[in-house]
This record gives C-alpha cells, structure tokens and sequence, in this order.
C-alpha cells in the first residue's frame, strides 16, 4: 500500500485517502502550438520502470493537489512537495541519486 505524506497538512494518507492524477510536470501546450506538440501533450506519457513524478489529491483530507516521487517497481516514495512547485525539490532529487546512482530526468523547462 502506497503512503504519502502530504505536504499541506502533514498527514500520512494511505492511498485510500488520495486520488491519483496522472504524470506531474507536464509542460502545457495550447493555441499557438504545433499539431505535434499539442498531440504530445495531451497522449504522451512517460511510464518509466523506476522513479515517476506523479500527481495525487488528499481527496479525503485537505483536498488539495500535490507531486510525489516515487518507484515504481519498489514503491518507495522519494517525497512529496506542493503541487505548484515547477521542479522536484533539490533534496529530493539528491536523496532519489543516492539510492539510484544513474538515475537521471529530463531538463525541466
Ligand atoms: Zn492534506
């Protein structure tokens, strides 16, 4: 069973408590973007064997969205931060390069 803390109010929420919403730090395209680039944002999505920044609602909580890191082959969870947050904290992406030496992500933009 997946545990997160949420980082509004602190609590340890089973994934009972929480809504899943899908990849964080997608970069948005709308009007003005190429067909190609709008298609990518709307149906591509990494699905990575390791590390995945997801996006999770304390839905039977605070209600309010946040990001996690977490493995996906393992479960363990890296951290949570606020869901306006436009790139994973620094010390949560040091503690994901200790456990996971090459382990890499995009450039984020
Ligand atoms: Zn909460």
């Amino acid at each position: 069973m997946l545990i997160f803390e949420c980082p509004y109010c602190g609590v340890l929420a089973d994934e009972t408590d929480l809504a899943a919403g899908g990849e964080a730090h997608l970069k948005r395209f709308g009007p003005g973007s190429t067909d190609d680039e709008f298609e990518a944002y709307l149906f591509n999505r990494e699905n990575p064997k390791g590390v995945h920044f997801e996006r999770w609602r304390h839905i039977n909580g605070c209600g309010k969205w946040f990001n996690a890191a977490r493995c996906t082959i393992t479960m363990e969870v890296f951290g949570t931060y606020p869901a306006q947050t436009l790139e994973p904290p620094t010390e949560i992406t040091n503690n994901i390069s200790i456990k996971r030496p090459v382990w890499k992500w995009k450039e984020f933009s």
